[in-house]
């Protein structure tokens, strides 16, 4: 074979090497009036600024169980994850939450409180995620899961689940669910310890 389709993978790196309005290679470089390092280009003078993404989930409960989702793609397939994915353009956090949701586990909900804020600075991310009541049993998980089910709190694959911020948020559930209150909670994962 001396040609074939790319492996469309994702996201794509941060670094970008020509402009997106007139193709010209970029030079790194701070712009006047700015106070930190941007893509420029020198032809069109567009400024390619690079700011954080925002991920949006749920945490849908069911009868006292969680639904979680078994990735099917990497990172961390064949991982336990609550719902959760890239907001998308012109959408809100609750439309996101609610488009992720209906993506990965195709359960009914409704969305309650947001429960937690989670900066990720090493990834460039904000996560957020909302409490959510499901409205019934039936589930139907869409290509990029493997299989959603319930789990107790007794049942939780802790071992198994795909992300820290999916660590974090249901050990916080199930330390509130003690009190029965459920305040937001705003924290920083931080990123690998430097070696
Ligand atoms: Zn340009």
């Amino acid at each position: 074979m001396t040609s074939h389709a790319p492996n469309f993978y994702f996201p794509a790196p941060r670094t970008q090497r020509f402009c997106s309005q007139c193709g010209t290679p970029l030079i790194r470089r701070i712009p006047p009036d700015d106070n930190r390092e941007r893509d420029l280009c020198e032809h069109c003078g567009a400024v390619h600024y690079q700011n954080p993404r925002n991920v949006v989930g749920v945490l849908p409960v069911w009868q006292g169980k969680i639904l979680l989702c078994k990735r099917a793609i990497e990172p961390r397939a064949d991982k336990w994850t609550l719902p959760a994915g890239f907001m998308e353009l012109g959408e809100t956090t609750d439309q996101g939450a609610l488009r992720e949701n209906q993506e990965e586990s195709g359960a009914q909900i409704e969305l309650e409180q947001l429960y937690t804020i989670i900066d990720v600075p090493h990834a460039e991310q904000v996560h957020f995620f909302f409490l959510a009541r499901v409205l019934n049993e039936q589930l139907a998980p869409g290509p990029e899961s493997l299989e959603a089910g319930f789990f107790g709190i007794d049942e939780i694959p802790w071992d198994e689940l795909a992300f820290r911020t999916i660590i974090s948020t249901l050990e916080h559930y199930v330390s509130d669910l003690a009190t029965g209150v459920f305040p937001v909670r705003h924290y920083t994962i931080p990123g690998p310890a430097p070696r």
